[in-house]
């Protein structure tokens, strides 16, 4: 759901420029600036979202994802009249499909010397699926990545990687442990965020409104990542689905808002954890709350920003109080993470949970 998200996005972002004629489009300067921006964000949301899953597995609140500290971008995944200059933004070697977009600095990508724009040529001895079709795919990124994701479960990871300079070199690059969740970044103005339980994904938009307040980025971030940590998808999808459609929508908006508060209330130790701000949702939602309070026909999805606003900050003191009387305390929230909801009682949520 998010990955096609994704293309989508980039194709109605950058869609603008598709007739546009081909010498043209490398210069035309709305492409320009939505890559440079893209660029930006798919680095800043890479780098946060490692550091915040690395720090969550290492403490025991998540498991199940390898990592070896990059983010990846397929050529293909763009639309065929963007993939030049595509190629131009990141410096990506001719004969490279696959590519780097983000190394976390100190990981073992780094430590190997891959920088962004990498070009990766072999993996497990077999060249990268690439996506050749004029429509934008993600799908021969996604491959790769389950390739990527299956090896990591076993070992090193066998690549061979293409520099900017033209040169080879073979690569074993060791696992590290994350939660099970992908960051990633839509080419879309509007300014959301959202969790499908496998991936997360900010958009360019939500990267500009942080513009380069890092602390609320990873606010925001944080928030995704919990619902995928607390299973939210998953425990809404195994409770079933209510036969009555009154009682749906009521469920519906209840549990969205509880769920809501958990990510909420997890996020900030999230933050405390990986180093960051944990206050830094509070200062988010009161630039953001004031423009962007959630509406609905039915009733609200979400709660008012100035509540959410009180339940960090009673939060935040909870947690200080827990941390003060125990350095290594965690969060009771946890432990509802293997919670199903009541059964019957919760509705199938089909979209992807929102950030706002
Ligand atoms: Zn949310």
């Amino acid at each position: 759901m998010t990955t096609r998200r994704l293309t989508l996005v980039v194709a109605a972002t950058l869609g603008l420029v598709l007739s546009a004629p081909a010498a043209a489009q490398t210069s035309n300067p709305e492409t320009a600036r939505a890559l440079v921006s893209l660029a930006k964000y798919e680095e800043r949301v890479a780098h946060i979202g490692e550091r915040l899953s690395l720090a969550a597995a290492q403490a025991g609140w998540c498991s199940g994802g390898y990592s070896v500290g990059w983010a990846l971008g397929e050529v293909g995944q763009y639309p065929k009249n963007l993939r030049q200059a595509v190629r131009m933004q990141w410096s990506i070697p001719s004969g490279a499909n696959l590519f780097v977009t983000a190394v976390a600095p100190g990981s073992p990508a780094a430590e190997a010397g891959i920088t962004v724009g990498t070009g990766i040529v072999s993996i497990e001895g077999r060249a990268p699926m690439r996506n050749t079709y004029m429509m934008p795919s993600p799908h021969a990124r996604e491959a790769s990545e389950r390739l990527i994701d299956r090896s990591l479960a076993e070992g090193p990871l066998d690549v061979v990687v293409l520099g900017a300079d033209g040169f080879r070199r073979t690569l074993a690059l060791a696992p590290r442990a994350t939660c099970l969740t992908r960051f990633l970044v839509g080419a879309d103005n509007e300014e959301q965020a959202y969790a499908d339980g496998e991936n997360v994904l900010v958009t360019a938009g939500m990267g500009e409104f942080t513009g380069d307040n890092e602390q609320e980025l990873a606010a925001v971030i944080a928030h995704e990542l919990a619902h995928n940590i607390l299973r939210h998808v998953a425990r809404t999808e195994e409770a079933g689905t209510p036969d009555n459609y009154t009682r749906f929508l009521r469920r519906y908006l209840n549990i969205n808002r509880s769920m809501e508060e958990e990510a909420d209330r997890l996020s900030v130790w999230l933050l405390q954890l990986a180093g960051y701000d944990p206050t830094a949702p509070v200062t988010f939602w009161e630039r953001f709350g004031p423009g962007h309070d959630s509406a609905h026909p039915f009733g609200r999805t979400h709660d008012r920003w100035q509540d959410r606003v009180t339940a960090l900050q009673n939060e935040i003191a909870a947690m200080q109080a827990a941390k003060a009387a125990d350095a290594n305390a965690r969060p009771a929230l946890l432990d509802r993470a293997d919670d199903v909801p009541v059964p019957g009682d919760r509705p199938v949520i089909s979209q992807p949970v929102p950030a706002s």
